[in-house]
């Protein structure tokens, strides 16, 4: 029987109506109907380390994890977050009042916003953004306005306009949600223009939640500075991870925030009514893969790297003019040159015209126009899919 809905009144709440599907799930289906490669959606080809699938079959055999895990997250794991933030970034964190293990970085994101927003208050975010902060943020009843990260094609990066930033910040204004690495564009913010806004923060008083999934993937020197380790931030900063990203396990949605006592409290808060906890066996195997000695994270950004300079390299030989990362595994291209100026249709047909699947940037933006020339690639695909992306895209212009 189809279920009853009153009257007029359409099933999905107002907070909602504008985040209808995904374009993941169109760009997917068009995938799989053309039977192109999917380099739309960013989540990798093959596996992570074999040794810490292994630690995950090990816990569950054990019996680690397999009942509801602690509310804040395995004690192992909450350690192994602490470790590595010390060893990396010289950050003291105590891993029992100020890590907190979520479901994937993508409950961070959503408990972070529905634990620190009154209805109301505005959310300066870069844009383009990662899809859920939108979605987030409305959920929590917030207000978001963004400030675009301006293409500089000579630098072939994209950069926060400090102005604009400063602009963007009102008396209602709660707090700021920093990306870097930065998906899409695939800029890692430099160390001046984060210190730029953490200026900001402290002068306005604002909180900081900052997504640095893609900590770990950074090209060509370029440093990955966590915005909790600038004068002043500590005490106002969420920092979220995920293993998703830096082990290629996506599917094992094993995140974490970390921040002063208070406001991970205030985060747990909210995230104890969502997944409650969530991934006990695999929160034992990334407490594993936290420890891994640096040639890992070495190995794995030295291949990202080879992956990126692939597929970058195939699309500028196709006539695209691309913004080769600095982080992260997407490149955004301009399709400009190729005499298009609208990337949701040249995403529409470009399965049809060549076998290649791809993002519109567009759908990051509130601004559409902003975005409206640009395409995202994922290259964290295997070696031979990339070659034969790349020679498919190479037949476009004839
Ligand atoms: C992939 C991604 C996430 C989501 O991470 P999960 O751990 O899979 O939930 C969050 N932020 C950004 C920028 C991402 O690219």
């Amino acid at each position: 029987m189809a279920a009853m809905t009153s009257s007029a009144r359409p099933p999905l709440n107002r907070r909602l109506t504008e985040f209808g599907t995904t374009i993941f799930a169109e760009m997917s289906a068009l995938a799989a109907r053309t039977g192109s490669i999917n380099l739309g959606q960013g989540f990798p080809d093959t596996d992570g380390p074999e040794e810490i699938r292994e630690a995950a079959v090990r816990a569950l055999r054990d019996g680690r994890g397999n009942q509801y895990p602690p509310g804040p997250g395995v004690p192992e794991l909450r350690a192994a977050v602490a470790a590595h933030q010390r060893r990396r970034y010289g950050l003291d964190f105590d891993p029992d009042t100020e890590v907190l293990v979520t479901a994937g970085a993508t409950e961070a994101i959503a408990a972070s916003l529905l634990a620190l927003l009154e209805p109301g208050d505005e959310v300066v975010a870069l844009e383009p953004y990662y899809d859920s902060y939108a979605a987030c943020i409305a959920m929590a009843g917030g207000k978001r306005v963004p400030v675009t990260l301006r293409p500089d094609p000579e630098r072939a990066r994209f950069r926060l306009d400090l102005d604009e930033l400063r602009d963007a910040v009102t008396d209602r204004t709660r707090l700021l949600l920093v990306n870097t690495p930065h998906n899409p564009t695939g800029t890692v913010l430099t160390r001046e223009e984060l210190t730029a806004i953490a200026a900001l923060a402290v002068e306005r008083d604002l909180l900081v939640v900052t997504d640095e999934v893609y900590e770990h993937l950074v090209f060509d020197g370029a440093e990955h500075v966590p915005m909790a380790t600038l004068p002043g931030m500590r005490e106002r900063t969420v920092t979220i991870g995920s293993a998703g990203k830096t082990f290629s396990f996506t599917g094992w949605k094993v995140g974490w925030i970390t921040g002063p006592p208070g406001l991970v409290t205030a985060v747990r808060s909210a995230k104890q009514f969502l997944t409650y906890v969530a991934s006990g066996p695999f929160q034992y195997a990334v407490a594993e893969a936290l420890g891994m000695p640096d040639s890992y994270f070495d190995a794995f950004r030295a291949d990202m790297r080879t992956k990126r300079d692939l597929l970058a390299g195939g699309l500028e030989q196709a006539g695209f003019a691309v913004y080769r990362p600095a982080g992260t595994y997407f490149v955004t291209t301009d399709i400009r040159p190729l005499g298009e100026s609208d990337g949701f249709a040249f995403c529409r047909t470009l399965p049809e015209r060549c076998g290649v699947v791809a993002i519109p940037n567009a759908v990051f933006y509130d601004h559409r126009e902003e975005g409206a020339p640009f395409v995202r690639f994922a290259f964290c695909k295997r070696t031979d899919v990339l070659e034969e992306a790349a020679a498919r895209l190479k037949t476009l212009g004839g």
